[in-house]
């Protein structure tokens, strides 16, 4: 039987327009999809703010209900793996993109983009990591995998106190790194070093405007969520045989750079989408993380709570770029 629920809906007015208001909405009207799920608390993203301004790479379609996270509860399931009540987490693949996403207190989706939630998390803590959380762990995977350790030095954080860049912090800091944030935010350096950063610099030390093809070695590795000129410089200043873990567009989706990190220090560029982890293995191992070995004393710390009627100023800011840490969404 179809259930009306409250969903934060995004529409485009005759005068191109986007208004954002909340309303009722019917499970009839959510797509087909073996996974039905209560959606408990979502979370705001970067690209929640470019999909409820109408940006049409990630939202083609409107009237639209955005959220590119959910973690509740099942409440139809026609596969095996996903029993009624079983708590789940919902991220990635076309959630609140072009699909109905977590901004209503219910979704329907494919069972493959559902992963069960994992022990040592709660739906809140969940969302708390989000899709930020997810993709800075990822970053931490990629940087390990490729042999960054922190015997080699200091890792650079950019756009620290954004959500990705928050966790970003806190993850590499509980890893031992020695965690250097870049920031645009001088006033935020206390919340920052108490998430584990052991020295907060101004954005500009990261953005280079010399011209110069290299620039001095000072990093062992990188998480770079803002791109453009910032990653350009975080690349010309890594130490040899380091890398940078690529994943943000704030700044821009630019890179102009040369090969010299490459071809005379052995930097390596690591590419990091969390829409498309290469495996469910991984993706299901980076949540295990986030619940257990990786899981951040300072998640509450990170996060500020909201409900559907107080997000519209809360993604005004983000897509300002002023937001600090991570913003969950409660839905129940
Ligand atoms: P947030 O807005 O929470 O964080 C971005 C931070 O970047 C800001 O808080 C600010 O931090 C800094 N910043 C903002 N504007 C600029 C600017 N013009 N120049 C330099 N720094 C700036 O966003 P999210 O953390 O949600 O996302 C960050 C990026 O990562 C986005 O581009 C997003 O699309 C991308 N992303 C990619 C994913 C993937 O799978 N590859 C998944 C999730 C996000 P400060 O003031 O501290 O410098």
């Amino acid at each position: 039987m179809a259930k009306t629920f409250k969903a934060f809906v995004v529409s485009e007015t005759a005068e191109k327009k986007f208004v954002r208001e909340i309303k009722q909405r019917s499970t009839d009207e959510l797509p087909a999809g073996e996974v039905l799920i209560r959606v408990q608390y979502s979370s705001l993203n970067y690209k929640d703010g470019l999909s409820a301004s109408g940006v049409r790479r990630v939202t083609q379609a409107y009237p639209h209900t955005p959220g590119i996270d959910a973690a509740g509860v099942v409440e139809e399931s026609t596969s095996p793996a996903f029993k009624l009540g079983a708590e789940v987490i919902c991220t990635s693949y076309d959630l609140g993109m072009n699909t109905a996403g977590g901004y209503g207190q219910y979704i329907r989706v494919p069972a493959d983009w559902v992963v069960p939630l994992p022990a040592g998390l709660s739906l809140r803590e969940s969302m708390i990591y989000g899709t930020a959380g997810l993709t800075a762990a990822l970053c931490l995977h990629r940087l390990q995998q490729i042999g960054v350790a922190p015997s080699q030095g200091d890792v650079v954080v950019t756009g620290a106190t954004g959500g990705v860049g928050s966790v970003a912090v806190a993850l590499l800091a509980r890893a031992g790194f020695r965690v250097v944030a870049a920031t645009g935010k001088k006033q935020e350096e206390g919340f920052l070093k108490e998430l584990g950063a052991a020295e907060v610099i101004p954005r500009s030390e990261v953005d280079d405007t010399s011209g110069r093809p290299m620039l001095k070695p000072r990093w062992a590795g990188a998480i770079d969520t803002v791109g453009g000129n910032i990653l350009s410089t975080v690349l010309l200043s890594i130490k040899p045989g380091g890398a940078a873990a690529c994943c943000g567009l704030v700044a821009s989706p630019e890179l102009h750079t040369n090969v010299f990190p490459f071809i005379l220090r052995n930097v390596a560029l690591l590419g990091v989408d969390s829409v498309t982890v290469p495996t469910m293995d991984l993706r299901r191992s980076m949540w295990s993380k986030l619940g257990k070995e990786w899981k951040l004393p300072q998640l509450e710390k990170i996060a500020h709570e909201v409900t559907l009627e107080s997000l519209s100023p809360e993604i005004d800011r983000i897509l300002k770029g002023e937001q600090k840490g991570r913003v969950v969404v409660r839905l129940s």
